[in-house]
């Protein structure tokens, strides 16, 4: 892991919603220093997928998505019934939101209006310079930052590709993203001239593509020429099983190199998925800490003996909502490499013949049938984190540390039975009997 990119500190929200802020830590004598002494914690937004102008639904939707985590949430406006219904929806929240503005700079000045706590420009798509700067001025006197998100589907019909792109191409000849590359640095650094110009330098930035190997290249040039935020992303991933190994895969090599200050994932699916997926992605890379608990399970094996794909939803459900403290729980469907799978787990179960024995910071603590193994290790789920809570028990502080079990013993299978019997020389052997 690469150490987080200084950049300029943007901040969104207020006392309601409580201060989100991205980016941070330009050493004092860069001409673009704010004072911030490090990068905040990286923010995950996602954006509502039902129509703003549907108060009621609209903020069920935002509530639905802060509960889940989401830091940020973005709505679209289109038309101006989605912005006359902002005001509305911000008396009702209490999480900063950005309207998402493309076409029409008027549904920009109405959201800054409305008191939105940041404005998303397209510059593919509202790039005359007053109206640019009517929007600048807006979010100036409100105190609000403002997103230059350059996505490649908005700015390719730009009407000068071709120039910029040859003034560009050489710096790029050599790349394999050269051309689209040439294009997004040379609409950005356009663009961005006219903020600078109106002393505006409250921006982050976004260069999203659908190609996940793009955004990697993209982004990774612009943090060495812009010292702004990034909003990270890959847009128009698709349906959540294959959008999420492309949003992983860039935003994840993107994030280990240091470069990204806010993500946000997208899937064809509930917008929640992206918040779940944007938080573990965070936890994944230590980047975040972890809220709520960690769940290790096996992929299972031949040597399973208990409906262990069941088990393991059943639990992760569970633990997402009754489990607060970033405890780690193992659910293994054996004890042959069980133990040393689950090594550093708060909570273990260790399945085996129809039955499962359950470890609590490496204590035995019992052994149940199949049928109430996902009650019992909830139960002392539940009992660690009031221990944890009441400041008995630390967690991590014993680890799951037990010897496998005989094989021959209460756990073990028929295919252990007959592997232990083989070593043994016995031949006389009725298997599944424990
Ligand atoms: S823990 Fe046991 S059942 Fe699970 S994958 Fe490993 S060996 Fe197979």
């Amino acid at each position: 892991m690469q150490p987080r990119r200084p950049t300029r500190q943007i901040r969104l929200g207020n006392d309601k919603t409580g201060i989100v802020r991205v980016g941070g830590g330009l050493p004092p004598d860069h001409p673009m220093a704010d004072g911030s002494v490090a990068p905040a914690p990286v923010s995950v937004q996602t954006m509502t997928a039902g129509y703003t102008w549907d108060v009621d639904k609209c903020v069920a939707e935002i509530h639905k998505l802060h509960t889940a985590g989401a830091d940020v949430v973005r709505v679209a406006v289109p038309e101006k019934k989605d912005t006359q219904a902002l005001k509305e929806i911000l008396a009702q929240t209490s999480v900063p939101i950005v309207a998402d503005v493309h076409f029409h700079f008027q549904r920009a000045l109405e959201a800054v209006e409305a008191g939105v706590h940041k404005i998303r420009l397209n510059p593919g798509n509202i790039n005359d310079r007053a109206q640019v700067e009517d929007v600048i001025r807006a979010c100036k006197d409100a105190g609000i930052p403002i997103r230059v998100g350059v996505n490649e589907g908005s700015i390719i019909e730009r009407k000068d590709k071709q120039k910029r792109a040859k003034e560009l191409g050489a710096v790029f000849s050599n790349h394999k993203h050269g051309y689209m590359l040439a294009i997004m640095i040379a609409k950005l650094e356009e663009y961005l001239d006219i903020f600078y110009e109106n002393d505006f330098f409250d921006i982050a930035i976004s260069a999203k593509s659908m190609d996940a190997t793009l955004v990697i290249d993209a982004y990774t040039e612009i943090a060495k020429r812009f010292p702004h935020p990034l909003h990270l992303g890959v847009t128009h991933a698709g349906p959540k099983e294959t959008g999420c190994i492309r949003s992983v895969v860039a935003l994840g090599t993107l994030l280990a190199n240091g470069i990204g200050d806010t993500i946000r994932i997208s899937y064809a699916n509930d917008p929640i998925y992206e918040v779940q997926d944007g938080l573990e992605l965070l936890y994944t890379l230590g980047l975040r800490e972890r809220k709520g608990a960690e769940l290790i399970a096996c992929p299972t094996c031949g040597r399973i003996q208990v409906d262990l794909f069941t088990l393991v939803q059943d639990v992760n459900k569970k633990l997402a909502t009754d489990i607060r403290v970033p405890m780690k729980v193992a659910v293994m469907g054996c004890v042959v490499n069980g133990p040393g799978e689950a090594e550093g787990a708060d909570v273990a179960v260790f399945a085996g013949d129809r039955k499962g024995i359950i470890y609590v910071q490496g204590e035995r603590v019992a052994t149940v049938p199949e049928t109430e193994i996902l009650d019992r290790l909830l139960a002392e789920c539940l009992s660690f984190q009031a221990r944890v809570e009441s400041g008995e028990a630390r967690l991590g502080e014993k680890k799951v540390d037990i010897v496998p079990p005989d094989p021959l013993g209460e756990l073990g299978s028929g295919w252990e039975k007959m592997a232990a019997e083989r070593i043994r020389g016995v031949t006389d052997l009725t298997i599944g009997k424990t």
